[in-house]
């Protein structure tokens, strides 16, 4: 079985879109840290009430509540791609010991690197589905009927926080809060490997196969 994998990299990087590819062609299950908090908040629960300004401000919802919920999505077969999970160092220590508590070995990280700069514009063209969390492209990587979902033909929506000033705010959490995790995992058994993010979608999940392995898998 091919171990659990943490999805690292700025908001827009591409770690969703990379991580319904592997999802589909390897069997990892997906967990989101982003698509669970959202649906908590679409269905009025505490955690969704709790997570919400923090959303909208573009800052991390505190570690207790993330791990938590993380903690409840650890049971069940297979090996899992953490995508937006671990944000913060003890984020990453807590699903380290998490894992290993569950007799799991310890996830390996794919870093996803691209410059600020060309964050903003695949964020700002940013369409997803709500009810299955597939991210689309206005231009870079279009639905085939523009505002509809290819696969179950229902809408797709822009988020709320993907507009420019709380996508600053956020790619600034990024590099104070989460870059730290670049090295937490190179320096904590040698688990980092790097993929150029800035290529096509093609591209990027040809490079990320070979980096965890699994290209023999199927
Ligand atoms: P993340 O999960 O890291 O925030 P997404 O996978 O949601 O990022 O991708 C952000 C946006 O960029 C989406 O609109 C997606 O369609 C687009 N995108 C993803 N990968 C690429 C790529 N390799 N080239 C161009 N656009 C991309
Ligand atoms: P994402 O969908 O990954 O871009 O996440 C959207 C928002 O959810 C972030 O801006 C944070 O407010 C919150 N969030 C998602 N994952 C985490 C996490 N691991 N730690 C803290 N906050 C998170």
């Amino acid at each position: 079985m091919p171990g659990d994998i943490v999805l690292l990299g700025a908001p827009g990087a591409g770690k969703g879109t990379q991580a319904q590819i592997l999802r589909q062609r390897f069997g990892y299950r997906q967990v989101s840290t982003g698509d669970l908090l959202r649906e908590h908040r679409a269905n009025g629960t505490e955690l969704g009430k709790a997570a919400e300004s923090f959303m909208q401000r573009g800052d991390l919802v505190p570690d207790s509540l993330i791990i938590k919920m993380v903690e409840g999505e650890l049971e069940g077969p297979g090996a899992v791609l953490f995508d937006g999970f671990p944000r913060t160092v003890p984020q990453a220590q807590a699903l380290d010991a998490l894992l290993a508590d569950r007799g799991r070995g310890l996830p390996r990280a794919v870093y996803f690197a691209i410059e600020r700069a060309a964050l903003e514009a695949r964020l700002l063209g940013r369409w997803t589905n709500p009810r299955t969390g597939r991210v689309y492209h206005e231009t870079f990587n279009p639905p085939r009927v523009a505002g509809i979902d290819d696969e179950d033909g229902g809408p797709l929506v822009q988020r709320e926080d993907d507009k420019p000033e709380t996508i600053a705010k956020r790619l600034d959490v990024f590099q104070a809060q989460t870059m730290p995790l670049v090295a937490y995992y190179a320096e904590h058994g040698d688990r980092l490997v790097t993929v150029d993010a800035t290529g096509s979608v093609e591209d990027v999940a040809h490079q990320l196969i070979h980096a965890i392995g699994v290209e023999h898998a199927h």
